[in-house]
């Protein structure tokens, strides 16, 4: 037998903190501001808003469309105004490795319309009615409810004059809310075409250039740049002033107000609560004809205030994109605040939780509870594992922790015997049955054979 070496003794290493290397400690990285994680807790809430949008938007006859995240900066420019909010400040814009200038989508209508340009969908039967759902863009103030990345649902009739498209879509709004149990009440106004908006527009300025020394920096400048705007401001004088203010209505042509009053006729007419709002403008530039908006019907003036979606006609968009003009309307909930909302009340519907374990014991019990779970798997039974813990014990804690009926057990002698343990957790009691017929076994147990 060679002589072993002595394995020699480690020298224990002086202490010398000059010498040893400093531990650096590295700052965790967290979310950006704005942004947040959708976390497996939330996600039940957040498939039942996904699954209705999807039931109720093909109920109503619409395909979906996905468009990319990141587009031309252009699109939004042209589609949406250079004066909005969202174009001045909220667009998260860069220029790309190859010098492209593009920019995470804000909307999804602007992407939309590209689409049916650029696929030539003009020529489809009209009108094409398209829906998407998916994470937009906005480098807006964070604060609840208010996200930097947001997720909407959204339904687009494109090529169709007729207020009943406007009146479908209200609907579909409210009938989203509902189904979701969030009872909401519809705002809604018609701003006209852009030649009675401009009129409106430089009578409101008028309005308000006469008051301007009681205006705030912000106001001035909204003044200057996008009157309309001025309506959507906080400040208690501007409240005030607004009520004396023009209204659009008393300007709008006569075809727009032939077509928003039969949108309201339909509205009346399918039961959908609504309330007329003077100053509901809406901050994007290509709306024309009817905009509106859907408030929680609530007494929590937060939730009562942020609006939970909105939508309008935006007849004049195909062609600032450079497409032929087509007539169109569209609406976008927000997710994240219906998310936000069923939290609040409480409704969000729990997970299906899987209600069987399957627990194993050495290598072959390892390998047949992979196969039962698998099978269990495709006869749609949801179960719980922890294949790579070796003790029961452990498994059996976790077991009970998920708070499961049936645990599933396969241990050496179970292999050999082609058995399979059965354990009811609540009373501890334990079956023997034919591995064969596990799946039978355990639908019979759930009620479900
Ligand atoms: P908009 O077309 O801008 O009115 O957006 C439609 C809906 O999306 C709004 O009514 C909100 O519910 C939601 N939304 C808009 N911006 C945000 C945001 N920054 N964070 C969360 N939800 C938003």
């Amino acid at each position: 037998m060679p002589k072993m070496k002595k394995t020699p003794t480690k020298e224990k290493p002086k202490e010398n903190k000059k010498t040893e290397p400093t531990k650096k400690t590295v700052s965790p990285i967290n979310l950006l501001r704005g942004m947040r994680d959708i976390l497996p807790v939330d996600q039940p809430v957040w498939d039942r808003i996904r699954d209705g949008a999807r039931q109720l938007a093909s109920s109503y006859g619409f395909e979906r469309i996905d468009t990319p995240i990141m587009e031309e900066t252009g699109l939004f420019i042209r589609g949406i105004g250079k004066q909005t909010d969202i174009v001045e400040k909220e667009m998260y814009s860069f220029e790309t490795p190859g010098g492209e200038k593009v920019t995470l989508r804000p909307e999804g209508t602007a992407s939309v319309m590209r689409a049916y340009i650029q696929h030539g969908m003009l020529n489809l039967p009209q009108p094409v009615k398209l829906w998407y759902l998916g994470p937009m863009f906005r480098h807006d103030r964070p604060q609840h409810g208010r996200y930097r990345q947001l997720h909407q649902f959204g339904c687009e009739i494109l090529g169709d004059a007729n207020p009943v498209a406007d009146a479908q879509l209200v609907h579909l709004g409210y009938q989203q809310l509902k189904d979701l149990g969030i009872e909401s009440t519809v705002q809604i106004n018609s701003i006209g075409t852009p030649e009675a908006r401009k009129n409106y527009r430089d009578a409101l300025q008028a309005f308000f250039r006469s008051r301007r020394s009681k205006l705030s920096d912000e106001d001035k400048k909204r003044l200057q740049k996008n009157p309309l705007r001025i309506l959507d401001s906080k400040d208690p004088v501007v409240v005030e002033m607004k009520a004396e203010a023009p209204q659009i209505i008393d300007w709008l042509d006569e075809e727009s107000k032939a077509h928003f009053m039969k949108v309201l006729e339909m509205l009346d007419e399918m039961n959908v609560p609504y309330q007329l709002n003077p100053y509901l403008v809406r901050g994007l530039d290509y709306y024309t004809k009817t905009v509106w908006e859907y408030y929680a019907n609530s007494a929590d003036q937060d939730l009562a205030q942020s609006a939970l979606g909105g939508g309008g006609r935006y007849d004049g968009l195909a062609e600032l994109l450079g497409g032929r003009a087509t007539p169109a309307v569209g609406l976008a909930m927000g997710m994240d605040r219906m998310a936000n909302l069923l939290k609040e009340q409480g409704s969000g519907s729990a997970t299906e939780a899987a209600e069987i374990f399957v627990a194993q014991l050495g290598d072959q019990g390892r390998k047949k509870a992979l196969a039962i779970f698998e099978e269990l798997r495709k006869a749609g039974i949801p179960a719980f594992e922890a294949f790579s813990k070796d003790s029961i014990k452990a498994q059996m804690e976790m077991a009970n922790k998920k708070e499961v009926k049936f645990a599933i057990i396969i241990g050496q002698k179970e292999v050999l015997d082609g058995t399979a343990v059965i354990r009811d957790m609540e009373s501890g009691t334990q079956e023997i049955v034919d591995a064969l017929k596990i799946v039978q076994e355990i639908k019979k147990k759930l009620g479900r054979a």
